[in-house]
């Protein structure tokens, strides 16, 4: 590849990936290094809520670089008390734990329900969490994932997570016992195909959690952060769950996430949880901006008007197409295919001339959208053209 003397092999083989390497990035545009642009209705797996590079991002990284980077985490810094303070505020919870990545802050949300159980409720501590579901790459959030063959690509299994099926709250019921010390879930299952958990489901759970004393997790990594319309998700299922977990869009791209609880569920003794450069600075800095930029009432409602356009826009070409629907919630939708042609789909749209269009394929049948929340009418409208007429050259 055009990459002179650098060789991409050197990088250890861990996915598919197309023979092109981006240079630069601006708003819902990528750029190659053959000068060939994209437009990106992935965003970094819905990682980039600004868009690449936004001015939010770029001057809080170089303000905060020319301040502070990392005093290290055992010292309080300006920028993580502040969105510390922000999300609290914005939040029904009263304590943040900052850590780097999704699956870091879901590892915390285990830990903390355990010691919490191992106090509380003679040591209960397996999590009910759901099939299909998506919590990490780690040992422990692979465990409690419940994507098909995770169980035992890397045995042993970590113990103590058991299985439900979302919206089948029966099924939830079934499992519990002295030994249950949570439920988690994410309020939509992104991996899993955009499938979103009911709101009678969630408020079932809740019910469930408060009458056996369970504690109710929500993995909002993909659905936090504006995506769906309001701040977080689970806001528009009236109930207020005990634990959430950010990732993705909190950091608008640079590595940074954040678990948040009750104050009557944080119960880390010190030394319990940690990490060399949890909160620091630089990313929270971000974070901070981020937040300011997507926390008001116009962003939100932007958001809603751009999905109900993508939204319709989908529909429109599932039923041209005579395909299976779309659904979602805000900015996290999926068009739901007729026949097992999403990856080439994908390819096709990635491959089109002159300007690309990066799509996601979470399953064969099914296309999942995640632009930024600040994309722009023409280039939802641009997006659904492109795919129409490549739908049309494969389809008819
Ligand atoms: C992406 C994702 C994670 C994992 O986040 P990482 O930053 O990749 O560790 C966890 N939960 C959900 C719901 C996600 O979408």
């Amino acid at each position: 590849m055009g990459l002179n003397k650098f060789k991409v092999s050197s990088l250890m083989d861990i996915t598919a990936r197309p023979d092109i390497v981006f240079v630069r990035g601006h708003g819902s545009w990528l750029e190659d290094n053959t000068g060939k642009k994209y437009l990106d209705f992935i965003q970094g797996w819905a990682v980039n809520c600004l868009g690449h590079s936004p001015k939010e991002v770029i001057n809080s990284l170089s303000e905060q670089s020319k301040l502070l980077i990392n005093p290290s985490p055992a010292f309080y810094n300006q920028p993580s008390v502040e969105l510390a303070t922000s999300l609290v505020n914005a939040s029904c919870f009263d304590h943040v734990f900052f850590a780097n990545s999704g699956a870091e802050a879901n590892e915390g949300a285990i830990k903390l329900a355990r010691k919490w159980g191992k106090i509380y409720k003679k040591g209960a501590y397996k999590i009910i969490t759901m099939k299909d579901s998506f919590h990490g790459r780690t040992l422990a959030t692979m465990s409690a994932s419940g994507k098909a063959g995770w169980d035992n690509i890397f045995p042993p299994r970590m113990e103590g997570f058991i299985k439900a099926d979302l919206n089948d709250i029966e099924s939830v019921k079934r499992l519990i016992d002295d030994d249950v010390v949570a439920i988690m879930l994410e309020p939509i299952q992104g991996e899993a195909g955009v499938i979103p958990a009911d709101k009678k489901f969630m408020q079932d759970l809740r019910d469930i959690t408060n009458l056996h004393n369970l504690l109710l997790i929500v993995d909002e990594v993909q659905t936090g952060m504006g995506r769906t319309g309001t701040l977080f998700a689970y806001q528009q299922y009236d109930i207020e769950p005990d634990i959430m977990t950010l990732g993705k869009g909190i950091g608008g791209g640079v590595p940074l996430s954040a678990l948040l609880a009750k104050d009557s569920i944080c119960v880390f003794s010190h030394g319990d949880q940690g990490g060399t450069y949890n909160g620091n600075p630089l990313c929270t800095a971000v974070g901070l901006s981020v937040l300011n930029a997507i926390n008001n009432s116009s962003f939100m409602e932007d958001v809603r008007i751009s999905s109900d356009f993508l939204s319709k826009g989908l529909s429109i070409i599932s039923d041209k197409y005579d395909m299976n629907g779309e659904r979602g919630i805000g900015l996290l939708r999926a068009l739901i295919l007729n026949n097992n042609d999403a990856q080439a789909i994908v390819d096709l749209a990635r491959n089109f001339e002159p300007t690309g269009l990066l799509l996601n394929a979470p399953r064969c049948n099914l296309l999942r959208f995640m632009p930024a929340l600040n994309v722009s009418k023409n280039e939802i409208s641009l997006m659904l053209e492109t795919l129409d007429s490549i739908l049309s050259k494969i389809l008819r």
